[in-house]
């Protein structure tokens, strides 16, 4: 009778270490991926000012939020964006889904390992969902080769991308190269790509190139204030569409977001605001944060490398995908076979959260997780020490306890 749609694997694993610690456990968080950073002050007062803000604003979102967003991002990238073909939204999340819903019937291209929610989004939304599957060895990088041999499989007219970097798994970005090439392929097999770049302002050494660059012709770019901005529970995500499919899909999305959210937060908009409206301050806050993401990154992947654990030193965001396959014989020898087991006994032994591989488009056999570095207090509130122990106490010994468990084994 319902629909088979189990609780999202990331909210799921916020509840159950939060029920864990509600029994007095001590569990490090490294399962979901939210940011530790507070909001900039001047947002955060912006978004107090705001509190009577209590109507309903269009659909399409607050005009002067987002002439705001189309000159930011044509400040930090030079994407130009016409504020019309804009859309605001709560979260980016729901974006996605109103765009995946804009089509009858779709193909969809989700690489593995992506984020949990593309491919239930686009299962109930009716699409065909066709998996790029990508490797350690090659840095988890989906190749125009996989598009092409995708597009084989295809079996609707529509076909859609979702490229996510830095991505959520794997905390990796592509050269411009690799842009240049993938945009080339899309093109020649006229695939519509949804570049979801919600961790674009979060590449530590803030060289994100975004996608609509290389593919203006069909590239539709979500974002939001979700993690440069730390604000992922005040619900303000952004779609840029391009310029020729924008006036009949935005009608689409727009009926879409009118059947179902109405719009983003009057208050949390009049807040992005002043986080989009002030750029100089806003990309101040913005190197901090990748600043303290990129010590604390190297340090987990240099640790878990050093240590047998192989993993990728992150670009951007707040996440690393390490594989344990080195470890399948002795993990078999423990009776664990899959990547959930493997979550599951190592928070029962440890104490540490990770998000088992199968969560993101693999194979239950396959030995990886995603751990995202995130169990820190803000250090750009009152912080007078340097050091990574200091810092980030819990991270560094959640990476202790993960590397003491698989050595011991
Ligand atoms: N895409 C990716 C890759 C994510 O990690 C997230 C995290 N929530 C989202 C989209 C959605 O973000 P939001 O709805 O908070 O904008
Ligand atoms: N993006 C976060 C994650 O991947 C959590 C939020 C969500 O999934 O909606 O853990």
């Amino acid at each position: 009778m319902y629909r088979s749609v189990a609780e999202s694997q990331t909210l799921l694993i916020n509840t159950q270490s939060r029920k864990l610690e509600a029994e007095n456990k001590s569990v490090i968080k490294f399962g979901f991926g939210q940011s530790p950073f507070f909001p900039p002050q001047f947002v955060m007062d912006a978004l107090k000012e705001a509190v009577h803000h209590k109507e309903y604003t269009s659909v399409q979102g607050d005009y002067e939020l987002r002439k705001l967003i189309a000159d930011f991002h044509r400040q930090h990238n030079g994407i130009i964006t016409d504020p019309d073909n804009i859309l605001i939204a709560p979260g980016s999340k729901s974006l996605l889904y109103s765009i995946l819903m804009s089509f009858e019937k779709a193909d969809v291209f989700i690489a593995s390992p992506s984020w949990v929610s593309y491919e239930p989004q686009a299962r109930l939304a009716g699409h065909t969902t066709i998996r790029l599957k990508t490797s350690f060895e090659d840095r988890w990088r989906i190749t125009p080769e996989m598009l092409v041999e995708a597009s084989k499989e295809k079996k609707n007219e529509v076909s859609i991308l979702i490229l996510n970097y830095p991505g959520n798994p794997d905390g990796l970005s592509y050269t411009e190269e690799e842009l240049t090439s993938l945009a080339g392929t899309a093109k020649a097999l006229d695939i519509l790509v949804i570049a979801d770049e919600i961790y674009g302002l979060l590449n530590h050494s803030n060289t994100h190139k975004s996608f609509v660059q290389y593919y203006p012709e069909k590239t539709i770019t979500t974002t939001g204030l979700s993690k440069w901005c730390g604000a992922g529970g005040w619900r303000l995500g952004v779609a840029l569409l391009y310029d020729s499919i924008a006036p009949a899909f935005k009608k689409t999305l727009i009926g879409i977001g009118s059947e179902t959210y109405s719009c983003a937060p009057a208050p949390v908009q009049m807040a992005a605001r002043a986080a989009y409206g002030n750029f100089q301050l806003s990309m101040e806050y913005v190197n901090a944060q990748n600043k303290y993401l990129s010590i604390i990154g190297n340090y987990c992947a240099t640790v878990l490398n050093e240590n047998d654990i192989q993993t990728h030193t992150p670009e951007g965001g707040f996440y690393l995908f390490p594989d344990f396959s080195r470890f399948k014989k002795k993990l078999s020898d423990r009776g664990i076979f899959t990547s959930f087991q493997l979550c599951e006994k190592l928070l029962e032994e440890t104490g540490v959260a990770l998000l088992p591989a199968a969560a993101f488009g693999f194979e239950k056999e396959y030995l990886a997780a995603r751990l995202a570095y995130v169990d820190f207090d803000d250090p750009l509130i009152e912080n007078s020490t340097e050091t990574v122990e200091e810092l980030f106490p819990r991270v560094v010994k959640g990476i202790a306890a993960i590397v003491q468990w698989f050595s011991k084994m």
